[in-house]
């Protein structure tokens, strides 16, 4: 009956071989029924049965159960109903049963696998006499288990009431001892026996044959132990059919029989695909748990996973997949990444590795094996006491990533299968290691990306030159954590350090203060020099390199930023690491040099305009006010042309009118003195002489305003006059109901004028204020110091609480003969001669008025600017 673990056993050879189903058929009457299954429903195993009735392939299939030959056709059925493409049949060699196996295709190694389990089938089945069925039936269901050789060579022995022996399997053109008892105990196992005479005799003939220790091949037989005294020895091929797979050796005390013989020959027969299988299944469950170890390591690997860290886990691996504490790794990283490398401790920790184990062209080909170090070896192994070795290139079509090795203390401890296995890890580390790059390069530009996109963002609104370059050596160091980034740009003649950033920028924030801070020199000044980007792997090594106090640089890579041919400054960066940069950070440093150049250079001559607006402002402003002023010379000059008109035809009329006047006066007052003049007449002359006086003092003001009489200046205090002239019009600002108040600023500059005239115009201000007042009220009189247009002077302001002057009359106040005071005795030249004479005396008089709220005059006068 087949067992449970029959059918797992089906199960793992399925997928091993990558077949859909396998069914072990066997005949019950006229119908092939299912002995064991795997892969199929119970539905899909009976439309298969139902299948395999059909008389065409009911003669199929017994014309291979009767020629024992394997065969393999298309299935016409629908895949939902049965899956797989392609029926396998193999037939049992001894029973009847047919293993049946659906599967798309089978390998040559997948055929063979199914064909040793046919072939060794009969030995679970009923027809089995000489074995113990349920030891072997054990033994089917383990002989993928370890040791499962071992407990067959146990059996065979045990069958033939032996107690020496060992089994040794074909491995190419030698054999390979994989199971003993009694024997070369103490050799680690698979023990090597290099093809001679006698195993190739006893492999061809397929007969026993049997050694004495008088034969001198005696020798080289692998020799018993533990007590066994064996006399003889008895080899006998173990055939699958015609084909050799190895031979069994047993030690014998006594010759052996004939019977013994036939024996012996008939257990090889059974036995051998047993074997087979069993090694087969060793073979395959050992690949299996490196496959499983693989997929471990593979699973274990989460992509933040670095470098260093994946070459550690690959060497706890190859400890498990090969048995073995002596692997080690050694890499070269691309660009700038340097060497390093690990290997096993004996205790199994990891140690790292200062220098290449092996010389880089100890390998000929992708992968070196020596069986033994001592006689083979062109280099020595990298463990002490190693016998063999095997060590693979880590390379991709591109790049040579280093060497991966294990070792052993066994001779020739590594095979054929060890050598594929440490190929496909290698090729899978460096597929990785490849991925990683990308990753890191993909990142990098991501970063690279991003950096350019954040500094243009950040700087390219930002016209101020320093501000760009501060934000962009921010920017640039944190990006991509350097520890120290400094932005140098042109300023005037010099180039100065203008932005610093990164962990270590104190170094450099001292030199931002300092303006003679030798930025022309050291690596930076180079690439100012040449426009060229320079990388420097290692600080110490290079002349040029100029130390900062406070910093330990290890490398430094410098780019220029450029406005087309013209070097505008330089990004340097800096690590404390030698070997801290890379290509690719020189193409990305290089790329945003060009943007920032142009940002710079556009900034640039934003402020260049910007200073050129400023000056054309400030120009215009000194045109206006020089038009303003201009313009006030002109109206002065006019207002002083006028005044001469006038003052010329006033002197004209004055003297026409001086003489007649005199002549009137003179008559007058001798016509009074006549003493006999009626009343009324002398009262009429009265009236005459007192208008004639009247006319004759406007005559003389007139004489006055036109007077053309040098005035004689003196230095005088300003105080002074201003309380000369009030004491004048004391006595009629009080009657007048008018409160005055005055305010003298103390040592104020001396002027130097005709104080008379001065004084004379004060009088008339203040008269003036009087009129406005009729009612009275308050006259405020001020004196202080003021400079207008840059020139010290003196001032003096007279205020009044007055009826105030007209808007449409402020500007002709000055002008001869207006007056709003006609009908009261105004001849409107008091303002206009006041005007005469602060002009003449280089000074300023001006009036701020708003109706209802009285009128301020000011006068101004220049102080002469000592020499
Ligand atoms: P007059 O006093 O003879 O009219 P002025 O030249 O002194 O001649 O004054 C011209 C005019 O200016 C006056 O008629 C008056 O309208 C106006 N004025 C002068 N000072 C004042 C003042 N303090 N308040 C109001 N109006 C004034």
């Amino acid at each position: 009956m087949p067992t449970r673990s029959l059918n797992l056993l089906l199960r793992d050879i399925c997928r091993l071989t990558g077949a859909d189903w396998a069914a072990w058929l066997s005949l019950e009457g006229p119908t092939w029924s299912f002995w064991a299954v795997y892969g199929l429903t119970k539905a899909q195993q009976r439309t298969l049965l139902t299948y395999l009735q059909q008389p065409q392939l009911r003669r199929w299939l017994e014309s291979i159960s009767a020629s024992g030959k394997r065969s393999t056709r298309r299935i016409a059925l629908n895949k939902k109903e049965v899956p797989a493409v392609r029926l396998f049949v193999f037939p049992e060699t001894v029973g009847s049963r047919l293993l049946v196996v659906g599967a798309s295709a089978l390998t040559a190694e997948g055929r063979r696998l199914w064909q040793s389990l046919s072939e060794g089938g009969y030995l679970l089945g009923e027809e089995t006499e000489s074995f113990d069925r349920n030891a072997l039936s054990e033994l089917w269901a383990s002989s993928y288990l370890p040791g499962a050789l071992d407990r067959l060579l146990e059996l065979f022995l045990a069958s033939l009431e032996c107690s020496a022996g060992w089994f040794s399997i074909l491995a190419g053109e030698s054999l390979e001892v994989r199971a003993c008892r009694h024997c070369g105990e103490g050799q680690p196992l698979p023990l090597r026996l290099e093809m001679n005479a006698l195993w190739r005799r006893i492999l061809d003939t397929g007969q026993p044959l049997v050694l004495s220790p008088a034969w001198p091949e005696w020798s080289i037989l692998p020799q018993p132990c533990c007590g066994v005294k064996a006399r003889f020895w008895l080899g006998q091929a173990l055939l699958i059919g015609k084909r050799p797979i190895g031979i069994v050796g047993l030690w014998l005390e006594e010759e052996p029989s004939r019977q013994l013989y036939r024996r012996v020959q008939k257990l090889a027969r059974e036995y051998a695909p047993l074997i087979e299988s069993s090694i087969i299944f060793a073979d395959v469950s050992e690949h299996l748990r490196r496959l499983a170890l693989l997929n471990d390591f593979f699973l274990g690997l989460s992509s933040d996973i670095d470098a260093k860290a994946m070459a550690r886990r690959l060497l706890w691996l190859l400890r498990r997949a090969f048995y073995t504490e002596r692997a080690w790794i050694f890499l070269q990283w691309r660009e700038g990444g340097g060497t390093w490398g690990y290997g096993l401790r004996p205790d199994g920790s990891v140690m790292e590795i200062e220098s290449a184990p092996i010389p880089e062209n100890a390998l000929k080909e992708r992968i070196g094996r020596w069986s033994s170090l001592d006689t083979e070896s062109a280099h020595p192994p990298f463990y002490a006491g190693s016998q063999s070795a095997l060590v693979v290139r880590l390379a991709s079509p591109q790049h040579v990533w280093g060497f991966l090795g294990v070792e052993s203390e066994r001779e020739s401890a590594f095979g054929v299968y060890d050598e594929h296995f440490l190929s496909v890890i290698a090729a899978y580390f460096v597929s990785l290691l490849e991925n990683r790059q990308l990753q890191q390069e993909t990142e990098a530009r991501a970063r690279k990306l991003s950096l350019i996109h954040d500094v243009v963002e950040q700087t390219l609104g930002s016209l101020d030159v320093r501000q760009v370059a501060q934000t962009a050596a921010e920017l640039i160091a944190k990006n991509f954590s350097y520890e120290l980034t400094g932005i140098a740009l042109s300023e005037g003649d010099d180039f100065k350090l203008i932005g610093v950033g990164g962990s270590a920028c104190h170094a450099l924030s001292q030199a931002l203060q300092d303006t003679s801070f030798p930025v022309r020199e050291g690596i930076v000044g180079r690439v100012l020099e040449t426009g060229e980007s320079l990388l420097v792997n290692d600080v110490k090594l290079d002349p040029h390199y100029l130390p900062l106090p406070g910093w330990d640089a290890g490398s430094e890579l410098c780019v220029a930023l450029k406005d087309g041919e013209t070097v505008l400054g330089a990004i340097d960066v800096e690590s404390s690491r030698t070997h801290a940069f890379t290509q690719s950070d020189v193409l990305m440093l290089e790329s945003l040099a060009g943007i920032l150049g142009s940002v710079i250079a556009r900034a640039r001559q934003y402020q260049d305009l910007r200073s050129t607006v400023d000056e054309l402002e400030l120009a215009r402003l000194e045109l206006q006010q020089r038009m303003v002023a201009q313009q006030a010379a002109e109206t002065r000059l006019f207002q002083a042309a006028k005044l001469a008109a006038v003052g010329e035809m006033a002197a004209g009329i004055a003297h026409e009118l001086n003489n007649p006047l005199t002549t009137v006066i003179g008559f007058t007052e001798l016509a009074f003195e006549s003493p006999n003049l009626p009343d009324e007449v002398r009262s009429d002359l009265a009236v005459v002489l007192q208008e004639a006086k009247r006319a004759r003092s406007v005559v003389r003001r007139l004489l006055d305003f036109a007077r053309q009489t040098e005035s004689v200046r003196t230095r005088c205090d300003l105080n002074e006059i201003v309380a000369d002239a009030l004491m004048l019009t004391h006595h009629l600002l009080r009657t007048g109901g008018i409160t005055v108040h005055t305010r003298y600023t103390e040592s104020l500059p001396w002027v130097s004028v005709d104080s008379n005239q001065i004084k004379q115009v004060i009088l008339n201000l203040v008269h003036n204020a009087m009129h406005a007042m009729p009612e009275g009220g308050d006259l405020f009189i001020e004196t202080f110091a003021q400079a207008r247009r840059g020139h010290p002077g003196v001032a003096v302001s007279v205020r009044d609480t007055g009826v105030g002057i007209p808007q449409e009359n402020l500007g002709r106040v000055f002008e001869p003969f207006f007056t709003t005071r006609a009908d009261k005795g105004g001849v409107g030249l008091g303002l206009s001669v006041s005007y005469g004479i602060i002009v003449d005396h280089g000074g300023e008089i001006d009036v701020f008025s708003q109706v209802g709220q009285g009128a301020t005059f000011t006068i101004w006068l220049p102080v002469e600017s000592e020499v």
